[in-house]
């Protein structure tokens, strides 16, 4: 039997770096594919970036999946590549290939250590469990970066440079949706580790374990979903990070109860996992509170922070654009706050309702003149390139229009001088 891809079997690294060349080309209008980086013996970290806009910045949520981490658990390089070939087949044929692609910018990492998996290993050829070598809040011996894991560095970089608003990574072994955190500080076992987001997580995984086939009925775990350090805790993972770093909403996905399952089933795991995996995606534009921040002098975007009552945890707005994206679990009543160094922070009350995301924009005022250079100098020294471009655009406008007005005055002024002097010519010398 053959699936959408008219596969059924593990493609080799060679055969799956062949495949994801072919489908930018064939899907070239709504894909880009890049390296992110390279393994331990060479073999390229492919992303292959779905969107309208490929590789392009807007003001959009960025979601990504991260197959086989675990180089022994490879079905996550197919349900990746099956889902970028079931939304190139379905953009603007189906409403929901249409809106993931219209509204997020999905990265697809199909295989994090190629090295494993050409080994057959879960550790990567350094034989590192890439899932503990991520510094860790309760683990410190993993804060020095410099020495981590190139395929470790190569993600950690990658998550830094996108606006990941949430994610996950698919693994086999279970069958459940695992959330933050992993780990508690005492190393305690089947203690449940509360984040601060830990409403919005458990929201998360059971949107992906409801739409799956067999997930929510799990007996081991109610509802499908489970807190990661009361299941067992580990140390060095890859999703904490996420949150802690780059506010990255992340699980860990537990796909099928055996590792590396007969190529006969693959086709059938991609059947019980593509409504999860395109639900999960939705949801980055489905649920929560999104909106832009603006200042209301300059009108620039605002880098602004969002708080939500009851989560102590807070996001950044987007430099460029000033977009932010705060997932929050439905159905309930936020108070939404918007505060920016040298403004006057704001609140809005709104009900995030199920099903669809709140728009709510903020535009806020300088505290002052003096405020108003603090943040002018925040601007400058804070924000990125294209940003500070934006702002020195801004005052430019001012100094050419002064500088026009200088001349005029000066042309005005030589004009008249002239003048008197041709009239001076013509006239009598006076006696
Ligand atoms: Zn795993």
């Amino acid at each position: 039997m053959l699936n959408s891809c008219g596969i059924s079997r593990y493609l080799s690294n060679t055969e799956l770096e062949d495949w994801l060349k072919d489908f930018s080309v064939r899907c070239g209008r709504i894909s880009r594919l890049n390296s992110i980086g390279t393994s331990v013996q060479g073999r390229d970290l492919w992303v292959l970036e779905l969107s309208d806009m490929p590789g392009q910045a807007e003001a959009e949520p960025a979601f990504k999946f991260v197959g086989n981490m675990h180089g022994d658990e490879p079905v996550g390089r197919e349900l990746t590549i099956r889902l970028a070939d079931w939304l190139c087949m379905n953009y603007k044929r189906d409403a929901m290939a249409t809106s993931i692609i219209d509204n997020v910018h999905l990265h697809l990492l199909p295989s994090m250590n190629p090295d494993g998996f050409a080994n057959r290993s879960r550790n990567n050829a350094n034989n590192v469990d890439l899932n503990r070598d991520f510094p860790d809040q309760f683990f410190p011996q993993n804060n020095n970066e410099a020495r981590r894991q190139p395929e470790t560095l190569a993600v950690m970089k990658w998550i830094r440079q996108n606006n990941f608003v949430a994610s996950a990574s698919l693994h086999e072994g279970a069958l459940v949706a695992n959330y933050p955190w992993d780990g508690n500080v005492d190393k305690r076992f089947f203690i449940y580790a509360e984040s601060p987001d830990d409403s919005t997580f458990r929201f998360l995984a059971s949107v992906y374990s409801k739409a799956h086939r067999n997930m929510s009925k799990s007996h081991e775990f109610p509802g499908g979903i489970t807190n990661g350090a009361a299941w067992y805790p580990l140390y060095g993972g890859m999703q904490d990070w996420n949150y802690i770093h780059a506010r990255c909403l992340e699980l860990t996905l537990e796909i099928y109860d055996t590792k590396w399952p007969p190529e006969s089933q693959i086709v059938q795991i991609w059947e019980e996992n593509r409504q999860s995996m395109l639900e999960l995606v939705s949801s980055t534009f489905k649920s929560g509170v999104h909106g832009k921040v603006f200042s209301s002098a300059s009108g620039l975007p605002l880098a602004a922070t969002i708080q939500v009552d009851g989560f102590n945890q807070t996001i950044k707005a987007t430099s460029q654009f000033g977009n932010y994206h705060r997932l929050l679990p439905p159905g309930k009543a936020y108070k939404v706050t918007a505060s920016m160094d040298g403004h006057t922070s704001r609140s809005v009350h709104v009900l995030s309702p199920n099903g669809e995301s709140t728009a709510l924009d903020f535009i806020l005022d300088p505290t002052g003149g003096v405020g108003q250079q603090h943040k002018l100098m925040r601007l400058m020294t804070t924000h990125d390139d294209s940003d500070t471009m934006a702002l020195l655009l801004y005052h430019s406008k001012f100094t050419f229009l002064s500088f026009l007005g200088v001349l005029v005055i000066l042309f005005s002024c030589f004009g008249c001088k002239r003048r008197l002097w041709l009239r001076s010519e013509k006239s009598p010398a006076k006696v």
